[in-house]
């Protein structure tokens, strides 16, 4: 048998015909980019996270951008991140010219809370957590530290839409929270496109403006803005899946827990859940420390994985201008060298995660 690590075709088959509807509909509406369809989803999508507002934009990494700009953060200025994410995360720090500062993750993987204050200097002007793997992270405490320090919030939300904390959302708790639909993130468009949600007005609006050349009207530019435009097809076809969302929550879930509970491999540890937190399986993640044999051996019986992030931001060469060295980060370095992602995709089939899991089972280790 053969898994891959993941496909989307499943899921498009699963609502092929509402799907090809709204792309028809798309097509025949003659109007294609920033038009009723996309105000539509932002609505809706507005509704789902539980934000006052919702502005579409191309990407998950320009949502970023245009997060940190509103609020007016750039050269001189310090946010900090997590060590252990993927690269945009960052970008949307470093493209406005702020500094990012690393923050070492907790035991989920996560920012960790207890290590946040130690870095805050006069210079700190917003933190950015991110809900990595789907997880969301521990924000009741980052909320409190940034109070304390009078710091923003800017959550990335990319892997973790419907991620909830004793039943709250995230994107609800940061000052403006960001959002990709990347084709493989748990709520995917079919090309690019990504958000931002807010209860603010007046950040919403700058955002806007933003996206659009920062004209106000046709021609009229208020503010040195940028193109990202999300256009009809990506909105109709998001606010489609958007209407299925529980299901496919629940149908990734499916996959989770049968990993939870049958996976007994003593040669690897497997996700952790914090109490109250709803996680919502955007990636399964595992630690092994023979995680290269493992690759390798999953890889020769069919079965395809992926790690992220074999290389963490501050030791990938976009940084080598910070200076960074192995051993800076040692949980972030010791995660990057031991995780591994197994396959976990809408619509993959219980006799195809029984194959997973039954490989992962025979897994010994060739070396000592
Ligand atoms: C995917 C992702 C992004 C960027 O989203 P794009 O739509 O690919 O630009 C940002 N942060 C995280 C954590 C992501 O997983």
């Amino acid at each position: 048998m053969k898994v891959p690590f993941n496909v989307l075709r499943p899921q498009y088959l699963m609502f092929k015909e509402e799907y090809d509807r709204a792309a028809l509909e798309a097509l025949d509406s003659g109007w294609y980019v920033l038009g009723e369809k996309v105000s539509q989803f932002e609505k809706e999508f507005a509704d789902y996270v539980g934000a006052r507002h919702c502005v579409g934009l191309n990407s998950g990494l320009d949502a970023l951008i245009l997060a940190f700009r509103a609020l007016e953060i750039g050269k001189g200025d310090e946010v900090i991140v997590p060590a252990n994410t993927y690269i945009a995360s960052v970008l949307g720090v470093t493209e406005n010219g702020a500094r990012p500062i690393f923050v070492e993750p907790d035991e989920f993987y996560n920012i960790d809370p207890a290590r946040i204050e130690e870095v805050v200097t006069e210079r700190t002007k917003a933190i950015l957590p991110v809900h990595l793997y789907g997880q969301p992270a521990r924000m009741e405490e980052i909320m409190a530290i940034a109070k304390k320090y009078n710091l923003f919030v800017v959550e990335d939300c990319a892997q973790a839409h419907g991620a909830t904390i004793n039943g709250k959302n995230i994107g609800t708790f940061g000052d403006i929270n960001c959002f990709s639909f990347f084709p493989t993130k748990n709520l995917g468009a079919f090309g690019d496109a990504g958000a931002i949600v807010t209860d603010s007005e007046e950040l919403a609006e700058r955002v806007r403006l933003l996206r659009n050349y920062g004209s106000v009207k046709k021609y009229y530019h208020e503010i040195e803005g940028v193109n990202s435009r999300l256009d009809e097809f990506q909105a109709a076809l998001l606010s489609v899946k958007l209407t299925h969302m529980a299901e496919l929550e629940d149908d990734r879930r499916r996959v989770a827990e049968k990993y939870l509970e049958e996976i007994t491999n003593p040669l690897l540890k497997l996700p952790k859940i914090k109490e109250g937190f709803k996680h919502v399986w955007h990636l399964f993640v595992v630690k092994c420390n023979r995680r290269d044999e493992l690759q390798e051996f999953l890889s020769d019986n069919g079965i395809g994985t992926q790690i992220h992030y074999p290389v963490p931001p501050h030791l990938s060469g976009a940084y080598r201008r910070f200076g960074y060295k192995k051993g800076d980060f040692p949980i972030t370095e010791n995660y990057a060298n031991t995780i591994l992602s197994l396959p976990l995709y809408n619509g993959m089939t219980n006799e195809e995660a029984d194959y997973v899991i039954q490989e992962i089972n025979e897994f010994k280790g060739v070396s000592v």
